[in-house]
C-alpha cells in the first residue's frame, strides 16, 4: 500500500486506518489476517496518540497502550518483530515510522541537559525544553550487515543472540565517528578477524528495534584467510557453498534477501548442476 508520510491530517473526510501499539511488552495489534492496519478500535483511552501519515489514501494514526488492552473480537495482541516482519517490504514503512515515533515520545518526556518535563511541537517531530532549550528529536542508529564472499562461497556466523543452529551475516551498528566503511572492515575484523574488499551497497531495512537502520552491503574476502570467531559475540563462523547451507534468516528481513539473491546467483552460474 502506498503510504505517504504527513504530520497532519489534511482530509478529516477520509476513512481511518489505526495502528494499535503496547509500550512497554512490544506487541502490536492485528486483525484475523494478521494485518495491522486496523478499521476499528477499543473504547479503551490511549496513553497517547501520533499521526503517521496517508495510507493508499487514508489517514492513519498510531495508538500507543501502555500496556495490552482488551481488544475487540477478530483483533489480537502479537509479537511486534513477528509481525513487522510479515509486513516486508512495502507494508513496513508505516509501522517502522508508527514504532519510532513512539518509542521516541516515551523516551523524551524530560530533557534530557536538565531534566525539565519537554514540550511537544505543533509544527514538526521535535520535544522542546521550555527551561534550557534543548531540542529532542527522534533518534536513529545505522547499523551495517554484510554479506561475505569468497569465490562461491558464503561466509555465515552464528551469534551467541540467535536461535540454536541459526547463522547470518556480520552486522553491527555504526560507532560515532565513523564511515560506513570503517564499520564494515571493523566489525568485519572484530567479529571473525577477515580483511575484505569490493564493497558494494545492496538495499536498506527500517528495522524499529528500537530504531536502528540496517544499511546492507555485500563484499569479498580480500584473502584465503579462515575465519576466527570473537569467541563472544560470535561463536562459530565458517564458509558455506550455497548447496550446503545452514539454518538461514527467512523472509522478512533484509538479511534473508540477500541470502535469496545469492543462491539465485549461484544457481544462474553456467556450471551450476
Ligand atoms: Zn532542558
Amino acid at each position: 500500500m502506498e503510504f505517504i508520510p504527513r504530520f497532519i491530517p489534511e482530509n478529516n473526510e477520509s476513512e481511518k486506518i489505526w495502528l494499535l501499539f503496547s509500550e512497554k511488552e512490544r506487541y502490536m495489534a492485528v486483525d484475523t489476517e494478521g494485518s495491522p492496519f486496523l478499521k476499528e478500535i477499543p473504547g479503551i483511552k490511549a496513553d497517547f496518540s501520533l499521526y503517521l501519515g496517508l495510507l493508499a489514501g487514508q489517514d492513519c494514526t498510531c495508538l500507543s497502550f501502555e500496556e495490552q488492552v482488551p481488544l475487540p473480537a477478530g483483533m489480537e495482541w502479537v509479537s511486534f518483530r513477528d509481525g513487522y516482519r510479515a509486513l516486508y517490504p512495502l507494508d513496513q514503512y508505516p509501522v517502522s515510522r508508527g514504532k519510532q515515533l513512539q518509542e521516541w515520545r516515551r523516551t523524551h518526556r524530560f530533557c534530557g541537559s536538565c531534566g525539565t518535563a519537554t514540550e511537544l511541537s505543533e509544527t514538526e517531530h521535535v520535544q522542546k525544553c521550555p527551561s534550557c532549550g534543548d531540542h529532542w528529536y527522534p533518534r536513529m542508529a545505522p547499523a551495517v550487515i554484510i554479506r561475505i564472499t569468497k569465490g562461491e562461497k558464503i561466509l555465515l556466523a552464528h551469534n551467541a543472540n540467535f536461535p540454536e543452529g541459526l547463522y547470518s551475516h556480520i552486522a553491527g551498528f555504526v560507532d560515532p565517528g565513523e564511515t560506513l566503511e570503517q564499520a564494515i572492515h571493523r566489525e568485519v575484523f572484530e567479529e571473525v578477524g577477515l580483511r575484505v574488499q569490493n564493497i558494494s551497497y545492496f538495499a536498506s531495512q527500517s528495522w524499529p528495534m528500537p530504531h536502528s537502520l540496517m544499511l546492507a552491503f555485500t563484499a569479498e574476502a580480500l584473502d584465503e584467510s579462515e575465519p576466527v570467531p570473537d569467541g563472544q559475540e560470535i561463536l562459530d563462523a565458517r564458509w558455506f557453498s550455497p548447496d550446503a547451507l545452514p539454518e538461514i534468516p527467512g523472509p522478512g528481513s533484509i538479511a534473508g534477501r540477500m541470502l535469496v539473491d545469492f543462491l539465485s546467483e549461484a544457481e544462474s552460474r553456467p556450471d551450476h548442476g
